[in-house]
């Protein structure tokens, strides 16, 4: 009956729409939820902003004298997940156990033996300082000037600068300038068509959260006049007379995460649009903009306590892994490269479905091979368990048959494999797998994140009375026969 009532909305919504779920949550219990802002409220084309910052960045280098004339950004070379190796120069993408799976040095990409040789018993940790994980869509900027510098340190061109380590720092230093001068955003503010990927979902979907009766509130490690302009523009259009202020109970600015969430940093109240700041000792009031502040003043003013409050954002350290290991919070990450790897995986369906059949095939053919090569062995032996009037040669000859079927099932699986391998980025393949294996990112995700979804508006198509089960996880002997030996 109520389908009538809900045209086109009954159905679950479209793998690229949903919200996924490590732990249990109850979107209705939930009585408060945090955003962080930029890519999460505000996503960005990344290629146009990363792009800028890598410029910004690189201006500064040659500003130092360093010859970066020529270098030009590739959002493609590396990606979200990925793991810099400062020690070696390296970019590496890691299983969910740390073992380093793919690898380039600089911007080319590592051929097997080498990488083996250099990662034979190394385990990434990402607590050491030596690896830095691309923890958002920021990270593309960073990540891509490294492994170019690093083409360039070891045609030894950067004069005084010694070491990988070194390299990295350079970047981090002035990639770092870039974003906390005002020059880049001051840019990104001119024009924001350029840079802002705009979602007509996102309005609707935070109201349907608000009349639900949570309270939002936004906290951004960005400044009050960047947060002003690029709220405005994301929402002001969608909103009538009202403007962005009128969606959010507060609005936290220059929050510094994760220290937010870990310090008890004090709260100024912005006062006026131009900024202008008084210090604001006592609780936060709904309605208003604060710069600073931190997590337990906010739980403290909205009276909630930490586990009814979820926190949505997109850097896995500083957002979900602060806020959920310290507060209790709630976690969500937005991974907006979700959408592109879904599509992928769907699109590849069929081409799995082949892959796995001739798998399949193929460990049943080995384990016929290997009962062939016992019976061989028993019978040179002479003991153990063997037919009567079978002799080793036929047995050797069955053998070699069997070989020569598996070499010609191998040349079928091949190119399925590396086009698996391939499958939403050339060189580094899915975000969330490393081969059959999950992803150190996956991982990560795993542990710290709730749920996850590719954007915020995904949580228009759950409603804000979703109850979000964890699926009941798969161990390898869910699988049936073919999930042990
Ligand atoms: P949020 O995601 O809304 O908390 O804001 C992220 C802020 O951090 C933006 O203002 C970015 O410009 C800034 N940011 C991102 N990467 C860097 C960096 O490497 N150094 C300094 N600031 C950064
Ligand atoms: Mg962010």
């Amino acid at each position: 009956m109520s389908l009538e009532l809900l045209p086109g909305h009954a159905a679950l919504p479209l793998p690229a729409q949903r919200i996924f779920c490590n732990r249990t949550l109850n979107l209705r219990s939930i009585q408060a939820i945090g955003f962080d802002m930029d890519y999460t409220l505000v996503h960005y084309h990344q290629d146009q902003w990363e792009g800028r910052a890598y410029q910004h960045c690189k201006e500064r280098l040659l500003a130092k004298g360093y010859p970066v004339a020529h270098l030009e950004f590739d959002p493609e070379l590396g990606m979200l997940g990925l793991i810099l190796d400062t020690e070696n120069g390296n970019l590496v993408k890691a299983n969910r156990f740390g073992y380093v799976k793919r690898a380039c040095h600089g911007t080319r990409l590592m051929e097997f033996e080498a990488m083996r040789k250099a990662y034979d018993g190394t385990v990434v940790d990402l607590a050491d300082k030596r690896w830095v994980f691309v923890n958002t869509l920021f990270g593309l900027s960073e990540s891509c000037m490294y492994m170019q510098l690093v083409d360039l340190f070891d045609e030894k061109k950067l004069e005084g600068v010694m070491g990988y380590t070194k390299v990295y720092d350079l970047v981090r230093q002035h990639l770092d300038a870039a974003h906390m001068e005002g020059a880049l955003k001051a840019e990104i503010m001119a024009d924001p068509d350029r840079f802002v990927d705009l979602d007509p979902d996102l309005v609707p979907a935070l109201m349907d959260l608000k009349h639900a009766g949570k309270k939002l509130v936004v906290i951004t490690n960005s400044e009050w006049f960047y947060t002003k302009a690029m709220m405005s523009y994301c929402f002001d259009r969608y909103l009538g007379g009202e403007g962005w202020r009128s969606l959010f109970h507060l609005v936290i600015v220059s929050a510094r995460k994760p220290a937010f969430f870990s310090e008890r940093m004090p709260a100024f109240e912005v006062i006026d649009d131009d900024g202008r700041l008084v210090p604001a000792p006592g609780r936060l009031e709904l309605g208003k903009s604060y710069l600073g502040a931190n997590a337990r003043l906010v739980e403290q003013s909205l009276g909630i306590p930490g586990e009814d409050i979820l926190y949505v954002g997109d850097h896995i350290f500083a957002d979900v892994n602060a806020s959920k290991s310290l507060h209790r919070w709630r976690t969500g990450l937005i991974v907006r490269e979700l959408e592109r790897e879904l599509n992928a995986l769907e699109a590849f369906k069929p081409t799995q479905a082949e892959l796995s059949r001739l798998m399949a095939q193929k460990e049943e053919m080995e384990h016929r091979y290997s009962l062939l090569r016992l019976l061989a062995q028993r019978l040179e032996h002479g003991y153990g368990e063997r037919p009567e009037g079978i002799e080793v040669p036929r047995v050797r000859a069955e053998m070699r048959e069997l070989r020569s079927e598996l070499v010609s099932l191998d040349e079928r699986i091949t190119p399925l494999a590396k086009a698996s391998g391939e499958l939403n980025h050339a060189r580094w393949g899915l975000l969330l797998r490393t081969g059959n294996d999950k992803s150190h990112l996956a991982r990560q995700i795993e542990k710290h994140a709730d749920v996850y979804m590719s954007r915020v508006s995904n949580l228009l198509h759950s409603t804000p009375f979703v109850y979000m089960r964890s699926p009941r996880g798969s161990l390898p002997h869910d699988s049936g026969p073919e999930g042990g030996v």
